[in-house]
């Protein structure tokens, strides 16, 4: 009979114990626990501070009783390894309730310790009041103090998966929350681009964020209060610090025992999970990985591969040919109304390793727009320049990012290219997906551009592209999407105007062209391309330049256009409170009902347009839309057109706009020399029907933006009509 020890009782011990025990019945299985609890969900520990998680029991997946009686394995808790003699293959044990200490034999041993969370070294880290987060007993303390009503204000130390689970549900809670990160961005595992989208979503959250920022010290300015000091001077007062800033192996055991280390400290081990001494696996936070998908050693700390390497360990152990396959970091995480996903490698560790690759972004639905409830989702692709190999991907959205990640994950594991992207056969039905989902989109992006269809430009490249006087910038986006903005010194053309407008462009210049996400620019890019011009894409459009450009931190200034509390002009007693105003008004006459949802810009927005002619003054309408922009979008629109915004809120990717007709239009008013100068004629002289469908979406964009617009028709335009 086998003795099998295990060291840690949670993820990838109490995996190891149970697969043992069901390929090996005879065995003797000691599990030995530090701590008060084995085989916990320490992935569930923010959910229960923020109270989403109701049953602390929930998180106690099983217990040394539920291990005894189904798996007979003898559980220890509170007893702490503190020793290997590797001589006599025995392990020497402290038990912390007695502080004896005792020798277990053993034929094989398994090392689980995990990690332990890093605390800097700067002052004030111990005073009260400043808590990681790893286990049960940590979470009890955080949520006690949360619970007894006294925390107003925290500060989260560190931007990455924890710091982020954190801040979403301390502000459940009720407490104000600021995010301080010694990176320019959140989540490290990101690209900015896609980073850049979080730090919006958490802006609009109400969360404030401090990036590029590091922690300096801490003091306690009275019992329960502190004050935190940033390096850049910024001092923050808070109730409750969490230091969240990642995780150093627990690999002391190991170091004592003579077995070998990586660089940072984790334990080395081969494919089976063998340390240097055959008989000591080790598995979990606690060791080194190599990265499929670079071929770098790597450490990271995640559960799936924690669990899936304890399984491959206990197989080895008892006789099968198990081998791992890398980690490649495939994650997931809930940023409030946002999901976040990636999976391979990120440009940093691409440039870092001297890697080529080219990328592409894409904005699309996660279903169909006309089915209810669609909602954007950004997919960024890396992928080799020479086969088109996927590198890794990333995925933000609302909705179904995990069905996009996983799609992707299998593909980046695989060894799939981007040309294979274009062949997967998904699910589709409209409360699902689109019959080009939305990774088939990014394949045939990814595609485009290595056939040479496509040339695209990542938004970085934009200012260092345009300081070339011979590269001009093109926006071919409707008048109105012009007007809510743009970027400087673009020359406009919309899209539906361009092909009769192709004198207004050098062909000296390389043109950069964009739109809202991409899809018209590229089919203007491919026209002028046809027509001889040099003509290039602004990969992820207008809507990724202006997250990234916009200021992500929002610690110590005004708040950012986004996230501005939209000024909203009321003509009640100033006193009213503003709920109650809008309560009367929509009590006055109920507000018609305007669902956009799934339209992408300026789809929303023309839709309100439309609507709104048919109301009288004074009625009002609410909207619902998906499409990230309108927030800011129906502010400005509402503004030059006269009518009123009286509220307008967001949830789960949603926006609703509540808006008011105004009982006076725009005037437009006759100058001198009888110029209108609000309005536009339009002539349409074409007998092409693609040319007099477009000559009305060109009417009503302007129509759209309070201009008087007249049509004429033209002999060959009236044929078309008939
Ligand atoms: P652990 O599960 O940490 O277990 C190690 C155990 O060993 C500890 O209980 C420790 O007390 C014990 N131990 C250490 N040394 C000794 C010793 N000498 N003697 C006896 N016992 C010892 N991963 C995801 O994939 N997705 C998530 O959403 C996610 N969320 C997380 C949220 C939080 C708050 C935390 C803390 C982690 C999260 N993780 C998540 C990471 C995941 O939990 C870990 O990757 C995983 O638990 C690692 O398993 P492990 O067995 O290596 O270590």
């Amino acid at each position: 009979m086998s003795t099998y020890v295990i060291v840690g009782g949670v993820a990838g011990g109490a995996t190891a114990a149970a697969r043992l025990r069901r390929m090996d019945e005879q065995a003797q299985i000691i599990l030995l626990e530090r701590g008060p609890y084995v085989s916990f969900a320490n992935c569930g520990l923010p959910y229960h501070i923020g109270e989403v998680i109701q049953d602390r029991e929930a998180l106690l997946v099983s217990t040394p009783e539920k291990l005894a009686a189904e798996f007979a394995i003898d559980v220890r808790t509170e007893q702490e390894a503190i020793a290997i003699d590797r001589a006599a293959r025995q392990v020497v044990v402290r038990d912390l309730r007695t502080a004896e200490t005792y020798r277990l034999d053993y034929d094989k041993l398994i090392l689980s310790p995990g990690a332990r969370s890093v605390v800097p070294p700067v002052p004030g880290v111990d005073a009260p009041g400043v808590y990681t987060l790893r286990s049960i007993p940590d979470m009890d303390a955080i949520k006690a103090r949360v619970d007894a009503g006294d925390v107003q204000q925290a500060v989260i130390v560190g931007g990455g998966f924890i710091g982020l689970e954190m801040a979403e549900n301390l502000s459940h809670r009720g407490v104000a929350v600021t995010v301080v990160e010694m990176a320019p961005q959140v989540m490290t595992a990101f690209d900015f681009e896609i980073a850049a989208m979080l730090h919006r979503h958490l802006r609009e959250k109400g969360v404030r964020l401090a990036l590029g920022d590091g922690l300096q010290q801490i003091e306690e300015r009275a019992p329960g209060q502190l004050t935190v000091t940033l390096a850049s001077g910024n001092q923050i007062p808070a109730d409750l610090v969490i230091l969240a800033i990642g995780v150093r192996p627990e690999s002391e055991l190991a170091a004592r025992a003579d077995l070998p280390l990586g660089p940072r400290g984790h334990i080395l081990v081969n494919e089976h999970m063998q340390t240097a001494d055959p008989d000591i696996y080790a598995v979990g936070d606690a060791i080194q990985v190599i990265h499929p998908i670079t071929g770098a050693a790597t450490a990271i700390p995640l559960a799936g591969p924690a669990n899936r390497q304890a399984r491959i360990a206990a197989d080895h152990i008892t006789g099968k040919d198990s081998a791992y396959r890398g980690t490649m970091g495939t994650s997931i995480v809930k940023v409030f109304d946002l999901t976040a996903a990636c999976t391979g490698t990120n440009s940093q560790t691409l440039e870092k390793q001297g890697i080529p690759f080219l990328s592409s972004i894409t904005h699309s639905n996660d279903h169909v727009g006309y089915y209810p409830g669609a909602t954007p989702q950004t997919i960024k692709l890396l992928y080799a320049p020479d086969d088109g190999k996927l590198l890794g991907a990333q995925v933000v959205g609302y909705n179904a990012v995990d069905r996009s990640i996983d799609a992707l994950a299998v593909a980046v594991q695989a060894g799939m290219t981007v040309y294979d992207l274009e062949h997967l056969e998904l699910a589709y039905a409209p409360p699902y997906g689109a019959a080009k989902d939305a990774v088939n989109i990014a394949g045939f992006v990814a595609a485009n551009q290595l056939r040479g269809d496509t040339d695209l430009v990542q938004v970085q490249d934009l200012p260092r592209l345009l300081e070339s006087p011979d590269v001009g910038i093109l926006d071919v986006r409707t008048d109105a999407e012009w007007q809510i903005g743009h970027i400087p010194n673009a020359v406009h053309i919309p899209n539906t105007q361009l092909r009769a407008r192709l004198n207004e462009l050098s062909q000296d210049k390389r043109w950069v062209v964009y739109c809202a996400i991409g899809r018209r620019a590229y089919v203007m890019e491919r026209m002028l391309k046809q027509h001889g011009y040099r003509a290039m894409n602004l990969s992820g459009g207008y809507n990724t330049y202006r997250v990234v450009t916009e200021p992500q931190s929002n610690i110590g200034q005004p708040p950012a256009d986004d996230e501005a509390p939209i000024a909203i002009q009321l003509p009640q007693a100033a006193n009213t409170p503003q709920k109650e105003i809008v309560a009367m008004i929509e009590s006055e006459t109920p507000a018609l009902e305007l669902n956009a949802c799934g339209l992408q810009c300026p789809g929303p927005i023309m839709a309100v347009y439309k609507k709104m002619q048919e109301m009288q003054p004074g009625q009002t309408l609410r909207v619902v839309a998906t499409d990230p922009g309108f927030k800011r979008d129906v502010a400005a629109w509402a503004e030059r057109t006269g009518n009123t915004l009286l509220e307008v809120g967001q949830t789960n990717g949603h926006i609703t706009a509540l808006l008011r007709k105004g009982s006076t239009q725009p005037q437009v008013t006759v100058q001198e020399g009888g110029v209108l100068p609000n309005a536009k004629t339009m002539v349409v002289f074409s007998g092409d029907l693609d040319h007099a469908l477009a000559s009305f979406v060109i009417a009503n964009g302007a129509a759209a933006m309070g201009k008087q617009v007249t049509m004429f028709f033209t002999f060959w335009g009236l044929n078309i009509l008939r």
